[in-house]
């Protein structure tokens, strides 16, 4: 499997939480390395722009306005097979569907303010990098 970057996002309802470091250790532990990191507090436009994809979904104004509520923690991800691997990590979108250890099933309170995001794709890794990250920032 080829080795693999992804763009991960610990989520306002996380870094309120003070969870930071245990979420890293569940990507440490499945042997994602993170190579890039950095604390922000996006503006709602950001948020927006970032979601963008989902403009037309009943719940963009509130996840934008959640995303701009508090500092977040940006980080780039690599490893083998990274972007699914992540995917598995951070365990289905609404907590009470996510499997047992994942991210989501131990720390997500809602579907909406569900602790972290991960790339979905290869392309959507690469661009999400780049709204992000330049790339001496990426240290592998
Ligand atoms: N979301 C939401 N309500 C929904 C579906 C999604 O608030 O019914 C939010 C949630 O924070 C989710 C994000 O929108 O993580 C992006 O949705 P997507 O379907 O891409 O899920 P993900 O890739 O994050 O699992």
């Amino acid at each position: 499997m080829a080795v693999e970057r992804t763009l991960s996002i610990i989520k306002p309802d996380a870094t309120r939480r003070n969870l930071t470091g245990k979420i890293n250790a569940k990507f440490e532990e499945a042997g994602l390395r993170i190579i890039a990191q950095k604390r922000i507090q996006l503006t709602k436009a950001q948020a927006g722009e970032f979601y963008k994809v989902h403009a037309e979904r009943p719940f963009y104004d509130e996840l934008c306005e959640f995303m701009a509520s508090e500092p977040v923690v940006v980080q780039v991800l690599e490893g083998e097979g990274a972007i699914a691997k992540n995917r598995e990590v951070m365990g289905a979108t609404n907590p009470a569907d996510a499997a047992e250890g994942t991210i989501r099933a131990e720390f997500a309170e809602s579907v909406g303010e569900n602790s972290v995001h991960g790339s979905d794709a290869p392309e959507t890794a690469a661009e999400e990098i780049a709204y992000y990250f330049s790339g001496l920032e990426l240290v592998g």
